[in-house]
């Protein structure tokens, strides 16, 4: 059985540190996690994570990064490279999130790269997939999974998938209110076990976690953490209010 793994994905949110710092205090009336049971992460954005990571952790959440470098250090204004968020002792980077692949184009290529940079560093990754609306029309949505797992699949050494959190996010339920319904996460997520069942090992497709994301709430993750390939949630909106907390104690 696979462990159960939810987190939170700020993006560029919220627009004050204090809120940043009030969100966690909120979360702190809900603890204590019981963390043989599930992983619990939340990726703040970087100078709030930096701010924030030591009171988040004191709660059993993990400092997750939005992103990170396909480079490491150097003349790369702007970037900040795996070494250097590893250094900064933040453990988790979040990597190829739809918002980094449609609106900075970040291609498939690309993301690879940064998911290689990642673990070298000796970080472990969240790595986001998952289909555009005429993309599910036109039935390419495994397709388009595949298509992005596949140059990470010939980056990572079977050994590293350890490290590495897949969240399929169809494009259309992000940030939509459209949530996938269960028989059709469950359907996808099933695929890209089976994919990697084929494309790594049987091994790696029976561990690796699956997270689905796209307008989860509190009232509809019940139903879909019952699937069983369905192995938690990475969740957007819904982390920012103090009720993220309910989501992670229905998912445990
Ligand atoms: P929403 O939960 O707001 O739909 O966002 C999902 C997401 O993009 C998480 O990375």
């Amino acid at each position: 059985p696979r462990k159960p793994i939810v987190g939170g994905n700020w993006k560029c949110n919220p627009k004050t540190l204090e809120e940043a710092q009030k969100l966690i205090g909120e979360w702190k009336n809900q603890v204590p996690l019981d963390k043989r049971k599930i992983d619990v992460f939340a990726c703040p954005m970087m100078p709030h994570l930096l701010k924030v990571k030591l009171p988040m952790e004191k709660l059993g959440i993990s400092a997750c990064a939005q992103n990170c470098s396909k480079t490491g250090e150097g003349a790369f204004t702007g970037e900040v490279s795996a070494a250097q968020l590893k250094d900064a002792r933040v453990q988790w980077t979040l990597l190829g999130h739809s918002e980094r692949r449609t609106k900075y184009g970040e291609t498939d290529e690309e993301v690879a790269e940064k998911v290689s940079q990642a673990l070298a560093a000796g970080l472990k990754v969240v790595l986001a997939i998952g289909e555009l609306l005429d993309e599910r029309e036109a039935s390419k949505t495994d397709e388009v999974n595949e298509r992005m797992l596949k140059p990470v699949v010939a980056k990572v050494k079977e050994e590293d998938w350890s490290r590495i959190v897949i969240a399929y996010e169809p494009v259309w339920a992000i940030g939509t209110g459209k949530v996938a319904t269960p028989e059709q996460a469950e359907e996808t997520h099933a695929a890209i076990r089976a994919y990697m069942a084929k494309a790594v090992s049987e091994d790696v497709a029976e561990k690796v976690r699956i997270q689905y994301g796209g307008s989860v709430t509190v009232d509809n993750c019940a139903e879909l953490i019952k699937k069983p390939n369905i192995d938690g949630f990475l969740v957007g909106g819904a982390s920012l209010k103090a009720s993220f907390m309910e989501i992670v104690q229905k998912s445990t």
